[in-house]
């Protein structure tokens, strides 16, 4: 085995113990079956890919599989939304910012008009924004970021200190959670798109108010309404009651889908609080598992 094959297995090993050590943590056991596992063995065996120290050859394993994952799970080109599902959201020129009654039950989007439908356009309505208190202590507004045509979308709450140093979303260690969240179940952070309820740090971090809040969500629903995702996963409380409608709690209301003009939306806790709380990730793996098997499911 050449010196560059070594140390490439000794990184991809490493990498793999990271991974294994959140899936510990969130207490997932058996990753990928021990079928999988066998499978996968018989082929670092046949490769010669047989490591000299003890307990590599299981991570060497799970390289494998996760590779196997990440090609069979190559990102997926999202259905764009047909002319008839953006003519329902945007047929009619309105201010609307409250979601109108939907047909098919659950809450609907608001009617925006669309006049450019671009993540762009969105960004540059929202331009320098000074449009409520938020502005006057935030660094950079952070609108977001990720596949525009993701199956998958994380909405949080507001950026904190990391994002609105950055200008990005989820950095900081939540963010680094959530990373881990989104490849525990099979993708990269580059598969789906993650945005905040309103785009300025509340101060210390606070949970942002309901006039923040309402001048800032119509440019959610227009990233929602133009990516149109599969999945919305909603980060804790805050995002969770925005994108309801709801005064529902988040304790009782995680891992029951729920659904947003035909998007199904899984609450679940917010990463910040896995920090906090890490028994709870438990819970926040169950609810991932969901999500997980559902686009599975819906792109079989
Ligand atoms: N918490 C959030 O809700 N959003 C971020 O972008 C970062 C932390």
């Amino acid at each position: 085995m050449t010196k560059e094959i070594i140390d490439e297995t000794l990184s991809i090993a490493r990498e793999i113990e990271n991974h294994l050590k959140f899936f510990r943590e969130i207490g997932l056991e058996d990753i990928g079956g021990s079928a999988l596992a066998a499978k996968v063995a018989s082929t670092a065996h046949s490769t010669e890919l047989r490591p000299a120290e003890p307990g590599l050859m299981e991570l060497l394993e799970e390289a494998v599989a996760v590779r196997e994952q990440s090609q069979t799970r190559a990102p997926e080109v999202a259905t764009p939304p047909t002319s008839q599902t953006q003519a329902g959201l945007f047929a009619e020129a309105s201010t609307t910012q409250r979601p109108v009654p939907s047909r098919r039950g659950g809450a609907a989007l608001p009617i925006i008009e669309l006049r450019d439908p671009s993540l762009d356009a969105i960004r540059e309505d929202i331009g320098d924004c000074r449009r409520c208190k938020l502005h006057e202590q935030r660094r950079t507004i952070v609108f977001g970021e990720g596949n525009p045509k993701a199956r998958l979308m994380f909405v949080g709450e507001g950026p904190g200190a990391d994002e609105d140093a950055s200008g990005r979303p989820f950095v900081g260690r939540a963010g680094q959670l959530l990373d881990k969240i989104i490849v525990a179940i099979g993708m990269k952070r580059e598969d789906v798109y993650i945005a905040n309820i309103v785009k300025c740090r509340p101060p210390q971090n606070r949970a942002p108010e309901r006039d923040e809040v309402e001048t800032c969500e119509p440019f959610l629903w227009r990233q929602i309404a133009l990516i149109h995702p599969e999945v919305i996963v909603a980060l804790g409380s805050p995002a969770f009651q925005c994108l309801l409608r709801t005064k529902d709690s988040i304790t009782r209301a995680r891992g029951e889908w729920r659904e947003l003009d035909g998007i199904k939306v899984m609450p679940t806790f917010h990463p910040a609080f896995l920090l906090r709380s890490p028994d709870k990730k438990r819970e926040v793996w169950e609810d991932m598992k969901k999500v997980r098997d559902y686009l599975n499911t819906a792109s079989s």
